[in-house]
């Protein structure tokens, strides 16, 4: 299935690793020039040496906290009208609410919910009036069922869920759509090192834990973040102009419930 989107323009959060980079390759994959945007330069342009080398794309990385005014603001000033926005960053540090303050708020509100917002108020104008743009939020399976250690991730990305949801039903008569892509397990950086905590707090190798973890799931494994980066293309291409708003659970079918 050609997706018709040769020749369009991305900005990709949180591209360097995992999730966001899956998604940068298989947007470069189907002839979209993408930005990856990451903090870590060296990680970053190794990632986009290995997608240019497989996809032939033509890439551009700018290794920027864009959790930042100036961060976004560099990040805005390389591609300010992109067709397509993926909005990603790190999680929020998992633990117990007594020991958040205000400052932990704060940032987790600002990765996880305000930064989206900031991009996608400064990006949504221009797809509106070129009539074609694609916004992708990578959020989490959380948001559909709160873990009760991830907090600050279940707070800020309901916000974002909430905003979304207004804004995504304004848009889409301008061929504009905005939709949210839940994660389950999938096997990347973060994955392991939430992993790596459990298998220390309760005496297991990291073998024992990942296996664990595998099986609980109905699919009885991880996904591949390329799963993910190819449902993240498909929510981007031409044909999903009539999926908007929409909380899509990519989890191996963990969360039990019919809607
Ligand atoms: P990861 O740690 O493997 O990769 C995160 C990427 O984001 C890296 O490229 C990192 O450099 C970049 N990044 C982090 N903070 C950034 C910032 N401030 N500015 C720019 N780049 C930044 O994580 P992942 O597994 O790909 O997860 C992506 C998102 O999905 C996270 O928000 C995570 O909480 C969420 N999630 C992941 C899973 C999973 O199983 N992997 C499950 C649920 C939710």
């Amino acid at each position: 299935m050609d997706l018709g989107l040769k020749g369009r323009s991305a900005i990709v959060c949180g591209a360097s690793r995992g999730l966001g980079r899956a998604c940068a390759e298989s947007l470069a994959r189907e002839g979209v020039n993408v930005v990856m945007a990451a903090r870590r330069p060296d990680v970053l342009e190794q990632a986009a040496k290995e997608i240019r080398a497989r996809t032939g794309a033509a890439i551009k990385t700018l290794p920027v906290d864009v959790t930042t005014p100036e961060g976004r603001k560099v990040l805005l000033s390389i591609l300010p009208d992109p067709d397509i926005l993926v909005t990603n960053a790190g999680g929020p540090p998992p633990g117990d609410f007594r020991d958040w303050d205000r400052a932990a708020w704060i940032k987790a509100l600002d990765a996880n919910m305000l930064t989206p917002i900031e991009l996608i108020k400064a990006t949504v104008d221009h797809m509106i009036a070129r009539r074609f743009g694609r916004i992708v939020n990578i959020t989490s399976a959380a948001v559909k069922a709160p873990i009760d250690i991830l907090g600050l991730s279940n707070g800020a990305r309901a916000g974002l869920t909430g905003f979304v949801a207004g804004l995504a039903r304004q848009t889409v008569r301008h061929n504009v759509t905005i939709n949210n892509l839940l994660p389950g397990p999938f096997d990347t950086d973060r994955l392991r090192v939430t992993m790596e905590g459990q298998a220390a707090k309760r005496g297991l190798s990291m073998d024992e834990v990942l296996d664990e973890r595998r099986q609980a799931n109905p699919a009885g494994r991880f996904g591949d973040p390329a799963e993910f980066g190819d449902a993240c293309a498909f929510l981007c291409s031409a044909q999903a102009g009539y999926i908007t708003g929409q909380n899509l659970l990519i989890d191996g079918g963990a969360f039990p419930g019919t809607l």
